[in-house]
């Protein structure tokens, strides 16, 4: 696994830090003054925000629920999004709850476009989102979201709960494949 790896783009050290201001800035923003009494679910975007999701939510001290989404744009060995799918939705009761999406990348944006108003359909009092990457194309920038981890370039990349072919996930860093690896 590690020989397929080309370089390392932002360690596990740099993602924790992040982390840990982007947990502080939703703690500020979801204080019980500002919910007016309401409370927050947070939805993980399945499976590449699973990691994120883990490490972001217990630094965040706030009563919530989680509900899953799974949405498919990469199917298997896929390095381009086939367009989102929603596959499963175990979010659960959101009529009058605040929501937090959290997904690991926003690329072409069609998760966060479909997600987000189907979230508000479904009953949510707000929805926000919130990304650990964003690529540098001009359709991720066309689609709003509330927080973003870190900047990246338009490259595919894996680990921290991206894959690749479902592999790849477990690696604590955000890294980039070797060519020969996708090319196959
Ligand atoms: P979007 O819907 O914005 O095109 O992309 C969001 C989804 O596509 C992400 O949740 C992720 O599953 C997948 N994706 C987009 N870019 C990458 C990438 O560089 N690497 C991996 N592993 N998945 C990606
Ligand atoms: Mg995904």
């Amino acid at each position: 696994m590690h020989s397929d790896i080309e370089g390392i783009l932002i360690s596990q050290q740099r993602i924790a830090a992040r982390i840990k201001e982007l947990a502080a800035q939703i703690t500020a923003d979801h204080s019980p003054s500002k919910l007016d009494g309401g409370e927050i679910t947070i939805v993980p975007i399945m499976t590449g925000a699973m990691i994120f999701t883990s490490d972001l939510i217990r630094q965040i001290p706030i009563a919530m629920k989680i509900g899953m989404m799974t949405v498919s744009s990469y199917p298997g060995k896929s390095v381009q999004s086939r367009g989102s799918q929603m596959l499963a939705n175990q979010v659960g009761e959101i009529t009058g709850r605040h929501v937090l999406v959290v997904d690991d990348i926003l690329d072409s944006g069609g998760t966060i476009h479909m997600v987000v108003p189907a979230l508000r359909e479904m009953g949510a009092a707000s929805v926000k989102s919130c990304v650990l990457l964003r690529k540098d194309r001009p359709t991720a920038h066309a689609v709003h979201v509330d927080y973003v981890g870190f900047e990246i370039p338009d490259k595919f990349v894996v680990g921290y709960g991206l894959d690749y072919n479902d592999y790849y996930r477990n690696l604590p860093d955000i890294v980039t494949l070797k060519e020969q690896v996708h090319a196959t």
